[in-house]
């Protein structure tokens, strides 16, 4: 398997992650003979001091070019006197754009070693591992008319969606349930808006190509507090741009920490792949970072650019190990934790991995 990907790993905690993230990737070329290729390049804060824009030429075409981009974070607070247009932030916007990913996906599952770490009962998030399908680049954050006017106190946003907008993602929303519990949650808000009517009526027509999939529909308002309360009864979670900006961060509380959050952009000319935290500068540079947000994400690199499914859980599985012997870097640490360092933590997910490979391939062997 050959896998070009272009790593940008950005401002603050992004490099400390992402170098976890990459070694991790390594280790699962190494072992299964594959050639994974790693191209740095700038983004953000440290592309503005190198070359005076967020996101340079150099870096896109970079990111054209590869298979993948594993992406860190964006983000410094030297910069904040600039315009929004101009500071590190944007050139993550750019780059989303430029790659033209629509289906955003986000794992939210509940890792048994932190039941504690969630402000939700441990009997509430037991078992929970919830995908979010949520769609990128429609309804209410791109569609016209816009606009303030600042004379009459009136504003306006539009949210509108095609019919082709609502079944390519819904498409991906079903085939990923086809290969997980089977089951797709759609949520709209069809009891009062026309959009949301047709993102309904499309939704249930793409169904029935997928006889093995259950579909279900919730309004928002109602998903919104059943997340909270019954999170383990939803599987593939499908919802427009807004709701599901809403619901995926409602729903990473049940993981316990921001660090632990993984994503995947996918649909585009090339998938992007990052953690859901930002650059925490408040922490950078302290070996405080959890890097298994973006250990997870590398598994979603397997999963989705390399059809490694066995290897992506192969990491996942390494993580929960980790958890499960009680090593904690400083953000999930409760009690008679062990608290680890950025560096450590990835090392100890990289041996547990290396130890899963060795066996499974030495089964092989026999
Ligand atoms: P943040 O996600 O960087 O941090 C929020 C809080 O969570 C902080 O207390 C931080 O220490 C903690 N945290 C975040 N990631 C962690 C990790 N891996 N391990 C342990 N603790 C972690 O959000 P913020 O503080 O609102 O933003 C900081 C900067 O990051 C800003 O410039 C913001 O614009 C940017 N940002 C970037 C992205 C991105 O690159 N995708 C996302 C969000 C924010």
């Amino acid at each position: 398997m050959r896998l070009k990907i272009a790593v940008l790993a950005g401002d603050g905690i992004g490099p400390e992650v992402t170098h976890e993230a990459v070694s991790i990737l390594k280790a699962v070329a190494e072992l299964g003979g594959h050639d994974f290729t790693f191209t740095p390049a700038l983004i953000g804060g440290v592309a503005i001091t190198a070359h005076g824009s967020p996101l340079p030429t150099a870096t896109l075409d970079i990111a054209l070019d590869s298979d993948a981009v594993l992406l860190g974070a964006v983000g410094d607070n030297k910069f904040n006197a600039l315009t929004p247009d101009k500071r590190p932030e944007a050139g993550l916007l750019q780059i989303r754009q430029a790659l033209g990913g629509y289906a955003n996906l986000r794992p939210s599952i509940a890792y048994k070693a932190l039941s504690g770490s969630s402000p939700l009962r441990p009997e509430v998030t037991a078992d929970v591992d919830i995908l979010f399908v949520r769609e990128l680049l429609g309804g209410l954050y791109f569609g016209a008319p816009r606009w303030w006017n600042r004379e009459t106190n009136e504003a306006i946003n539009t949210m509108r969606y095609t019919r082709d907008e609502v079944v390519r993602v819904a498409r991906v929303a079903f085939e990923l349930a086809a290969k997980r519990r089977k089951k797709v949650t759609s949520v709209d808000k069809a009891n009062v808006l026309e959009v949301s009517q047709l993102w309904r009526a499309t939704v249930t027509e793409v169904a029935k190509d997928y006889p093995s999939v259950t579909l279900e529909h919730q309004l928002v308002d109602s998903m919104a507090m059943h997340i909270m309360n019954i999170p383990r009864n939803f599987d593939v979670v499908l919802t427009e741009n807004l709701f599901g900006d809403i619901l995926s961060d409602e729903a990473g509380v049940i993981t316990g920490s921001l660090g632990m959050l993984p994503s995947a952009t996918i649909g585009g000319a090339v998938n992007l792949y990052e953690p859901v935290h930002g650059s925490a500068p408040d922490i950078a540079g302290t070996g405080k970072a959890n890097p298994l947000g973006a250990i997870l994400t590398a598994a979603m690199v397997l999963r989705h650019s390399a059809n490694l499914e066995q290897d992506a859980r192969a990491v996942e599985q390494a993580v929960n190990k980790v958890l499960d012997a009680g090593y904690r870097t400083a953000d999930i640490a409760r009690g008679s934790s062990q608290t680890v360092t950025t560096q450590e933590m990835g090392k100890l997910v990289h041996q547990a991995l290396v130890e899963d490979i060795d066996r499974r391939q030495s089964m092989h062997a026999v």
